[in-house]
């Protein structure tokens, strides 16, 4: 993370130490996923519950470096609460935008997430900050 700011590092190390939805609930009513990164030792899930085509929750949890665990939990507050039109559109951008496919939305705005859009220079880490919205993604798939 040598080369990302000072800010985005700031932000990240908070999600990290301060993890936002953590834990998960097991309700039948919300739609899990479970994706690691064996590369980096990762291994995170993610709960997401969808009514009335709104992501009315999601609950993250699981081991990993600080990128992936940021990542999962910056994404969870992300989310919450958009359609799941507007959720899926987010993350499909996102995805592109740290895996450095320049095809991207540039137009999304894409809060707090954006910090992680250095990651695309550290190939190695694209992973980690990818797996929380990879199973995000698919539980909405699932969903509908
Ligand atoms: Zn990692």
């Amino acid at each position: 993370m040598a080369d990302l700011s000072n800010l985005y590092r700031q932000i990240i190390m908070d999600h990290y130490k301060n993890p936002r939805n953590k834990g998960l609930t097991n309700d039948l009513s919300y739609v899990k996923c479970h994706i690691k990164n064996p590369s980096c030792g990762d291994a995170i899930d993610i709960e997401s519950k969808v009514i009335d085509g709104k992501v009315v929750d999601v609950r993250q949890d699981g081991v990993g470096c600080s990128i992936c665990c940021a990542s999962a939990s910056i994404m969870s507050e992300t989310v919450i609460g958009l359609s799941v039109e507007d959720a899926t559109n987010l993350i499909e951008n996102y995805l592109k935008m740290v895996s450095n496919d320049e095809t991207y939305d540039h137009t999304v705005d894409f809060g707090e997430l954006g910090v992680f859009e250095g990651i695309k220079d550290f190939p190695a880490r694209v992973r980690c900050a990818s797996i929380a919205s990879k199973a995000f993604l698919n539980t909405l798939k699932k969903e509908n």
